[in-house]
């Protein structure tokens, strides 16, 4: 048996703005139901690499596939609603003028009664079932996004991008519904990329850590074999503040 393709592979990406390159020679790949980690300080190129592969970037170079397939090229360019891949940002803003249910509903295909056992699986997996007829003001932070993370999962994609998206929680919740999102996205054996600044939320949710500084990724591996291993010195204090 041939080992299937990496959901999510890159290959060399660099990016720039006005010349100056942000991100360079970015490689990496995501299996199914694997959680990679970008970790590093801010300003690193985080949100750059993640803006390129959901498609609403251009890349200087480099080349991008999705499930075997060429979205980013020499002389490819998929668009980013073509790409397969979902998004949970920071501000994970639903639609205000639709309620719960219309919101996981949105872009969705196939017939209304499909739609709404979809609805209504997912609702249930971030136990939100009860409030599938609620509208987004009605709801706490942490409830809305629990929403958002059923409406980005509902049309299954292949990938999940998640741009810092705990960092607006408190405290309280987060560990919860981090908790709570990985569960969901590994049921659903979505390849997840997540960015982030913090390293025990690394340390936490990944499979695999790429340390990104100054727009090159300076090391890739384990969780603890990051930790236990850094590969200089900066590394090594970045993790320092974990306890
Ligand atoms: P991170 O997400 O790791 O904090 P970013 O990818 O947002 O970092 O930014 C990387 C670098 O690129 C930063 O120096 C930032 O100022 C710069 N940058 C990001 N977006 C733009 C843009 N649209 N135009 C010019 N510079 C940008
Ligand atoms: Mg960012």
């Amino acid at each position: 048996m041939t080992p299937s393709a990496p959901r999510l592979e890159i290959e060399h990406l660099t990016c720039a703005f006005d010349g100056q390159q942000v991100v360079r020679n970015v490689s990496l790949s995501v299996g199914a139901g694997d959680v990679l980690c970008l970790l590093g300080p801010s300003g690193c190129g985080k949100s750059t690499t993640l803006r390129a592969i959901a498609g609403v970037e251009s890349p200087q170079s480099g080349k991008i596939r999705i499930d075997g397939t060429e979205v980013l090229g020499p002389t490819t360019f998929v668009p980013p609603e073509k790409r397969g891949v979902g998004l949970i940002f920071q501000d994970f803003a639903l639609f205000p003028h639709l309620s719960v249910a219309d919101n996981i509903a949105f872009g969705l295909k196939g017939t209304k009664a499909a739609k709404r056992d979809r609805v209504r699986e997912l609702l249930d997996r971030v136990r939100m079932g009860r409030y599938i007829d609620a509208w987004p003001h009605e709801l706490s932070g942490g409830e809305q996004q629990r929403v958002a993370l059923a409406r980005a999962v509902a049309p299954r994609p292949q990938v999940m991008l998640m741009d810092e998206p705990f960092s607006g929680l408190d405290n309280r919740l987060r560990d919860g519904i981090r908790d709570e999102t990985l569960s969901v996205l590994k049921e659903e054996g979505t390849a997840v990329l997540l960015v982030t600044h913090e390293p025990e939320e690394a340390m936490r949710m990944a499979d695999e850590i790429a340390l990104m500084r100054r727009g090159d990724i300076v090391q890739m591996g384990a969780p603890y074999n990051i930790y236990n291993n850094p590969a200089d010195r900066a590394a090594a204090a970045f993790f320092s503040d974990i306890n």
